[in-house]
């Protein structure tokens, strides 16, 4: 925190004072989100009726927006593109996400950016570590291709050429996927005008890039504010198109992590935010990798062109291909008022034994909300078999 108190300091009169300020407020609301609605499963609206969440509900500000919430407590243009960024990633302009989405600020710059050493994959394998000890059966690359339904029950699922009978089955694929594709229209709770009428997250341009020189002048996580944010926000929400001026992130993980790549090596990892269902091809990918590469030589000053070894490049296609993402969705659905809490799709199914988690339903998008989600099914599910005992 030090660093960015000084650069607060720098931006704004009292920058670092209103930086605290703004934080120790930010908690409260992950304070009371975390205790008192993090872990609701979302199925009765008599949930969120205890005294003590309704009392705390004030507190989280559901009706100032982030937006108003940042441009009341900083006046320069730097330090609110700071606060308002992580928000792009929520699915709406911070104009239009709850200022409860602070809490994002508190954990990204209070708590910390946590990274698992080697990687993201990391945590998936250590995962299923665990699972595996508990005697649990990992199938991977196996994709679930049918529900067979008696009686109001999944009786089996098909994988490939197996049919494996079924219990309980939790579904943390694509919500609508699932849904839409995998459950017999009648046990259908939503139809294809709900899923239509839903707001997105947005999708992204992702590039991995492997450099056979290191690139100095970067930092494990790297964020690009040069151009104006409410523009680009505009261009992902309200006018879907490819960004005239993007506003991107690069992380160097090879910078703090000796394993994710040779010696004297760097591996890059490009991140743009873009809207879901615009055009996307081999070309248009091109055109921005070659934009942000120019801004990123121009910043450090180094020239890695001519050395990079590998490139590859991911988006809208890709997600919808390889994760049956909805719409190449890449963080799941919008965080809107009107799609919070109970007013997302439902973790439960008109299919007895069928329940839903991750990033569509509640708590919501992120890799802790997806896991909590996991949680919060898990009990619900034990819940059931306490009532029938
Ligand atoms: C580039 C990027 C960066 C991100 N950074 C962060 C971050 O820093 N911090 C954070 O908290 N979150 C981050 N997120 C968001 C986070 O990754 C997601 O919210 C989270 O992974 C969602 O988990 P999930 O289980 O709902 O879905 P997924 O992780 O998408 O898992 C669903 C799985 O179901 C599989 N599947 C789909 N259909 C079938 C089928 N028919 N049969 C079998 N399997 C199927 C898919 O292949 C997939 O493996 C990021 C996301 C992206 C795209």
């Amino acid at each position: 925190m030090k660093g960015l108190e000084v650069l607060f300091d720098q931006m704004e009169k009292d920058g670092s004072t209103k930086l605290k300020k703004f934080l120790k407020d930010a908690k409260v609301k992950y304070d009371i989100a975390t205790v008192d609605f993090m872990e609701n499963p979302g199925v009765k609206w008599s949930e969120l009726l205890n005294l003590r969440a309704l009392k705390n509900a004030v507190k989280l500000d559901v009706f100032k927006s982030v937006e108003k919430d940042v441009a009341k407590r900083f006046s320069s243009q730097k330090a609110r593109a700071i606060l308002n960024f992580p928000v792009l990633f929520l699915g709406e302009m911070p104009s239009r996400i709850p200022s409860l989405y602070t809490l994002m600020n508190y954990v990204d710059l209070e708590l910390g950016t946590w990274y698992p050493e080697g990687g993201m994959n990391a945590l998936s394998a250590a995962l299923v570590k665990i699972a595996q000890k508990e005697g649990v059966e990992v199938y991977t690359n196996s994709e679930i291709k049918k529900f067979n339904v008696k009686a109001g029950k999944i009786e089996s699922i098909e994988i490939g050429n197996d049919s494996i009978p079924t219990e309980e089955i939790i579904a943390s694929a694509d919500y609508h996927f699932v849904e839409q594709n995998l459950v017999p229209k009648e046990f259908r709770r939503y139809d294809s005008k709900y899923w239509n009428s839903r707001k997105l997250a947005p999708s992204c341009l992702i590039y991995y890039v492997g450099v056979s020189k290191k690139v100095s002048g970067l930092l494990h996580h790297n964020l690009f504010f040069d151009e104006d944010l409410n523009a680009h926000g505009k261009e992902i929400y309200e006018n879907p198109k490819w960004p005239e001026k993007p506003l991107f992130y690069v992380c160097a993980p090879s910078t703090t992590d000796k394993t994710v790549a040779p010696e004297g090596y760097e591996n890059l990892f490009f991140l743009m935010p873009i809207a879901t269902e615009i055009e996307d091809t081999e070309a248009i990918r091109e055109k921005y990798f070659q934009l942000m590469l120019n801004r990123v030589e121009k910043h450090t000053g180094t020239s890695f062109t001519d050395s990079i070894i590998y490139k590859r490049s991911y988006a809208i296609n890709d997600f919808a291909k390889d994760y049956n993402a909805y719409k190449g969705n890449a963080y799941g659905l919008a965080n809107t008022l009107r799609q919070t809490a109970n007013l997302k799709p439902k973790i439960t199914s008109k299919l007895k034994n069928l329940h839903y988690c991750g990033q569509l339903t509640v708590p919501g998008p992120g890799i802790p909300p997806a896991l909590i989600s996991g949680k919060v099914v898990a009990k619900q599910i034990l819940k059931n078999y306490e009532k029938t005992v």
